[in-house]
């Protein structure tokens, strides 16, 4: 190995591929057995459990819990999954501590809720690992429905209508289906394949074609889905990137984190992946968080968070910065970047402090510079390319009720769509719920 993490510039292979495997690892350890009913013991089986309320998949925690204390985690993993087909994967990725683990009756008394998110992995891997795949279809229908992406509100879709009888077809524009469980969410949250091995897991249903390389927009309309088909659901994500607004933006050096983040999903070898020594990540969402610690696990030597608001403005979870922070990422707040520095390539970020008015953020006039050979955007995602003949609202589709949009027999749901937050579990929540109201429309 010739680079370190004081190698200039951006270059690969910054660790050896020992420490790299280490960095990568599982970022929670999966509980065995016994860990998991030590930990299901701590769950009172509210009657009136908040924790289900905060699931926005509804799934019934204090009776999965049960059934894993009572030594049955199949029959657990069965009811995770009648609600969230994809409960694996948000096992693994749901920020719980805003979630179902901030609402546990434990968190408000004790400041340690029962361990929601890592029993549900217990209970689902244990089924999965069995290949086991606890769903029939109903009897054939005969109505064929379009899913237009192959990510968690696509899946759940397809899956749901699937259940029902229906023949489903999904068109997803990248190779892999999986969405961004394949190619956005950090490799240390979701190990070993996980995405791919739950996609074809998924599939076992039956009934359900992928067809990938296939995009809405350069290879099929909306009004020619309408037509061939008997419905269409739009899960299609968002795929754009805002523009950073500050100049300099254009030298080498500098790009999107979610196609850095995307790379380094899709690498056979981490140490292949070419990383600055000194990397200044803008934003202040979870891609910017997973941009700046991957970054820092691949062996830059500086990885600087540059958000223009406070910290508890932040859309990261107090959990994911604190998880930064232990990396040894340096957060700023209060900044915004005012101009990429450098003479082809990057070699600086020069911003600004703000203040917050409460009536819009102003620069305070002091102004500041970051060494920086990587500046990685995370400054949000954009709906790109939507189709004609749907009504958007505020950049997304609009839709009423279970994800129907203005068009006649499509319907919407995952980040494209607007309403709810976009995390993987709402995904899967909105394309399951308009997944039901196809079916209701179909029957009928
Ligand atoms: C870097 C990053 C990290 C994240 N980490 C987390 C996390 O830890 N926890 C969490 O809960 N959420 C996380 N999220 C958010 C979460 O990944 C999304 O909310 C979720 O994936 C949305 O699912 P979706 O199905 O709506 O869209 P996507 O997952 O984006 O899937 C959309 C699919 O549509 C396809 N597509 C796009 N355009 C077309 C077209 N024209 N034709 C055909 N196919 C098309 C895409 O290829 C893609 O496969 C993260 C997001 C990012 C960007
Ligand atoms: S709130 Fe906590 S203790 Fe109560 S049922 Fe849910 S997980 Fe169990």
């Amino acid at each position: 190995m010739t680079n370190s993490t004081h190698t200039p510039g951006i270059a690969p292979a910054r660790l050896d591929a020992q420490a790299l495997a280490a960095n990568f690892t599982d970022l929670h350890a999966p509980l065995d057995a016994h860990a998991a009913l030590v930990a299901a013991d701590r769950c009172y089986f509210c009657h009136d459990a908040p924790c289900i309320t905060a699931c926005p998949t509804d799934i019934d925690i204090p009776l999965f819990i049960r059934q894993i204390s009572t030594g049955m985690p199949e029959a657990a993993a069965r009811t995770i999954l009648d609600q969230n087909i994809l409960g694996g994967m948000c096992a693994r990725v749901c920020p719980t501590e805003t979630l179902c683990e901030e609402a546990c009756v434990r968190e408000a008394a004790e400041g340690k809720p029962v361990l929601i998110g890592q029993l549900q992995r217990y209970a689902t891997d244990t089924l999965m690992a069995k290949g086991v795949h606890p769903f029939v279809r109903a009897a054939p229908t005969g109505k064929c429905v379009a899913v237009v992406g192959a990510g968690p509100a696509g899946l759940a879709c397809a899956h749901r209508l699937a259940m029902h009888g229906h023949d489903v077809v999904m068109f997803d524009a990248r190779p892999k289906g999986g969405g961004l469980n394949e190619y956005g969410i950090a490799a240390y949250k979701t190990t070993d394949g996980f995405a791919e091995a739950e996609v074809k897991w998924l599939l076992q249903i039956g009934g359900i074609t992928v067809e990938t390389g296939k995009a809405l927009g350069p290879d099929m309309t909306l009004a020619s889905l309408q037509a061939d088909y008997d419905a269409v659901f739009l899960g299609m994500g968002l795929s754009g990137v805002n523009a950073l607004r500050a100049a300099g933006e254009d030298k080498d050096g500098v790009r999107d984190a979610v196609d850095f983040i995307a790379d380094l999903r899709q690498a056979d070898d981490l140490g292949g992946l070419p990383v600055g020594r000194n990397v200044v990540v803008i934003g202040g969402g979870m891609t910017a968080i997973d941009a700046a610690v991957q970054s820092k696990l691949l062996g830059a030597e500086t990885v600087t968070v540059l958000y223009r608001r406070g910290r508890e403005k932040m859309p990261a979870s107090r959990y994911e910065q604190d998880l930064a922070a232990s990396k040894g990422v340096r957060l700023v707040f209060n900044a915004m970047p005012v101009e990429i520095v450098g003479n082809g390539a990057v070699t600086a970020l020069r911003a600004e402090y703000t203040h917050d008015t409460g009536n819009g953020l102003q620069p305070t006039g002091e102004v500041f510079e970051i060494a920086a050979d990587m500046v990685l955007k995370a400054i949000g995602q954009t709906l790109d390319g939507s189709p004609s003949g749907v009504t958007l609202a505020g950049g997304k589709i609009a839709v009423t009720g279970p994800g129907r949009t203005s068009a006649k027999g499509v319907w919407a749901g995952g980040d494209c769509s607007a309403g709810g937050e976009d995390l993987t579990v709402t995904a899967v929540a909105e394309g399951r719920d308009a997944a039901m109201d196809i079916h209701a429309a179909l029957g009928a």
